[in-house]
């Protein structure tokens, strides 16, 4: 097509870097997507969706929405809720702030248990909660906390949930397709991502694995939105294979391209890349003498979390839009009450990436004066 598309590495949380085989991808002639041509689309995309997390497809469906990410959590919250029942939030970090507040927004019966947002889920405090609360049907968890960048462990607290006849829905948004997972053995009952973040697509697109069955009990449960309603995206997908109502035509293009990238690269080696980006970033920091905010075995291995240097000359918005005039994309931190900005390890990107990153932020340091050496001296 002749046409080059400048290249820049998002070090931001999602949208990510992605191929330009994606991005072209979604360059295809118009369609409109009640044909079959596009059913069957749809239905290739949810059935290798269910591959990603090893989901067997006799027990497990995916459902996709038009939206970014956050209404996944919205649709798993307001629809999977029975009556007279309450949901428990495993609150540590930003994401799962947002859980509670469509809790609220839906008036639904919770316990927002707040936690520290700098280590992973207080495992005491939760059994303790669930054990005095026998009518919480759902504990909710952020798997990757990208506010942070801590990782939670869905499989000892889907264990917990499960012995409780409880369902865990764990928000993937920022782990699924970087992280493995394997629902079965990780606990999951519901799981979602969208997407723009590990499988490296367009953002407009996004989905939810999970239980068959509890989805068609959830038929006979309070409904509390029309749009966002999950047994009836579900059951219009299983009886016309399409979208409710219209979907991103163009982006689903872009993910089924990313989804065969993703099978091509592989599990593994995908993980082993993020995991070497990540490496890269963390020794990047270091040599420049900043520092983490969060210990690095809490951490995912997706996000570095940077505090703010101590010294007069740091300025972010100046040293983001330096690296961003460059082709870098840098952002800023979601701790409450902390100065941090986050390198994040998403995205088709590599090591030599990073290293051209880092580069660029040493020019701009000397550029704007910032010397942290003299500073940690004063
Ligand atoms: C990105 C992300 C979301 C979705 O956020 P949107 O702004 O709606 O795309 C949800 N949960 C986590 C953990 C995320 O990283």
């Amino acid at each position: 097509m002749g046409t080059t598309i400048k290249r820049n590495i998002l070090l931001n949380p999602g949208p990510a870097t992605t191929t330009d085989s994606v991005k072209m991808a979604q360059v295809v002639p118009d369609i409109c997507p009640r044909e079959k041509e596009f059913a069957n689309l749809m239905k290739d995309i949810r059935t290798d969706l269910l591959k990603i997390v090893h989901a067997d497809p006799e027990i497990f469906t995916s459902v996709l929405f038009c939206g970014s990410g956050t209404i996944n959590i919205d649709v798993c919250l307001n629809s999977l809720l029975p009556a007279g029942k309450k949901a428990l939030i495993l609150n540590n970090g930003a994401y799962s702030s947002r859980a509670a507040d469509v809790c609220r927004y839906y008036h639904l019966p919770h316990i927002d248990l707040k936690m520290d947002v700098y280590s992973p889920v207080d495992m005491a405090l939760y059994k303790r909660t669930i054990e005095e609360n026998p009518d919480i049907a759902i504990v909710y968890v952020t798997h990757h906390e990208t506010g942070t960048g801590i990782l939670n462990p869905i499989r000892e607290i889907g264990a917990i949930a499960h012995s409780r006849d409880a369902i865990l829905i764990a928000d993937t948004t920022a782990s699924l397709g970087m992280i493995p997972l394997d629902l079965d053995s990780d606990n999951v009952d519901f799981c979602m991502a969208s997407a723009q973040k590990g499988l490296m697509a367009m953002a407009g697109l996004s989905f939810i694995i999970g239980r068959k069955a509890t989805i068609e009990a959830s038929k006979h449960y309070p409904t509390r939105s029309y749009y966002c309603n999950l047994f009836m995206q579900y059951d219009f997908f299983e009886r016309t294979g399409e979208m409710h109502f219209t979907p991103p035509v163009q982006t689903a293009y872009a993910l089924r391209q990313a989804i065969d990238e993703y099978f091509n690269e592989g599990e593994e080696a995908k993980f082993n890349r993020h995991r070497r980006v990540y490496e890269a970033i963390a020794k990047g920091v270091a040599e420049l003498g900043l520092k983490e905010a969060i210990k690095p075995e809490f951490q995912s291995g997706l996000v570095v979390s940077v505090r703010y240097p101590e010294c007069n000359e740091w300025d972010f918005n100046k040293v983001h839009d330096y690296l961003y005039e460059r082709g870098f994309t840098i952002y800023p931190g979601k701790i409450d009450g902390a100065d941090t900005f986050r390198l994040c390890a998403l995205g088709a990107i590599d090591t030599p990436d990073i290293e051209a990153f880092f580069t660029t932020l040493r020019e701009a340091f000397s550029h704007f004066g910032i010397n942290l050496t003299a500073a940690q001296q004063k």
